[in-house]
C-alpha cells in the first residue's frame, strides 16, 4: 500500500512519513505542489495526502489536476485553519477527505483507512481467500489446508498483492510497479523469480495448482 505526502513543513512531513511508515505503508513525500502532482501522475499511489497550502501549486490546484489525470486516486486534503471557507475548497476541489491541523496521528490513520477501504475494499480485508490458502493481513501470516507457511517479506508481499486482485490477471510490469517499485522495463525476472519461490511454498505440495501463469499476460492467483 503506497502513499503519497505532499506537505512542505518538513517536521510535519516527517512525523506523517515516519508513523505510516511504522503501519506498514510505503510513503513518498513531495515538499512542494508540482512535484507531487507530477509524482502522482508518474506512478503509482493508493492514496494522497495532500496539504493545501503549498509553494508553487496550492494543494488545491493540484486537487483539481489530479482530478483529470487521476480520478480513482483517493485524497486526504490537510488544512490549516478549519474554517468553513477551508473545508469547502477542499471538497470542491475535488478531495475525498478533509483534516484540520494539528491533528492526532491516530486520527490521520483512521481517516486514510477509511478511504483505502471505500477505494479497494480488498486490500483492507483482514483475511483473504482463495481456496484452501488464506492470508491474515493482520498477522501478515498464510496458512494452506491449515499449515503455516513461511514467507520472507517480499514474498508475503507479492501473495497479499496477487490474492487482493484473485481470480483477476496481472501482468509483470504491473506486479513489479505495485510490488518493488520498478517503474520502467529493466529486464528484470525478479517478478517470475519470485512467483517460483511462492510456488515451491504454496503449490509444489498440492494437487491444486493456486499461482497460474497466463503466457503473455501475466500472473493469477485462482482457486
Ligand atoms: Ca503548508
Amino acid at each position: 500500500m503506497k502513499i503519497l505526502v505532499v506537505e512542505d513543513e518538513q517536521k510535519v512531513a516527517a512525523f506523517i512519513r515516519q508513523g505510516l511508515e511504522e503501519a506498514g505503508y510505503q510513503v513518498e513525500v513531495a515538499f512542494d505542489g508540482l512535484n507531487g502532482k507530477r509524482l502522482a501522475e508518474e506512478k503509482r499511489f493508493d492514496l494522497l495526502v495532500l496539504d493545501l497550502l503549498l509553494p508553487g501549486m496550492n494543494g488545491r490546484e493540484v486537487c483539481v489536476a489530479l482530478r483529470k489525470s487521476q480520478p480513482r486516486l483517493p485524497i486526504l486534503m490537510l488544512t490549516a485553519l478549519g474554517t468553513s471557507e477551508d473545508k469547502l475548497a477542499g471538497f470542491e476541489s475535488g478531495a475525498d477527505d478533509y483534516l484540520v491541523k494539528p491533528f492526532e496521528f491516530s486520527e490521520l490513520l483512521a481517516r486514510i483507512k477509511a478511504l483505502v477501504r471505500r477505494s479497494n475494499p480488498a486490500a483492507m480485508e483482514p483475511k483473504l481467500i482463495a481456496g484452501d490458502l488464506e492470508i491474515d493481513t493482520d498477522k501478515k501470516v498464510a496458512i494452506r489446508a491449515g499449515q503455516p507457511i513461511s514467507l520472507t517479506a517480499k514474498e508475503y508481499a507479492l501473495l497479499s498483492y496477487l490474492m487482493q486482485h484473485k481470480g483477476k490477471v496481472v501482468s509483470r510490469q504491473q506486479i513489479a510497479a505495485d510490488v518493488w517499485d520498478i517503474h520502467f522495463d529493466t529486464g528484470t525476472n525478479v517478478v517470475d523469480v519470485y512467483v517460483n519461490f511462492l510456488r515451491k511454498k504454496i503449490d509444489k505440495d498440492h494437487e491444486t495448482k493456486l499461482i497460474q501463469t497466463l503466457i503473455g499476460m501475466g500472473y493469477m492467483i485462482d482457486a
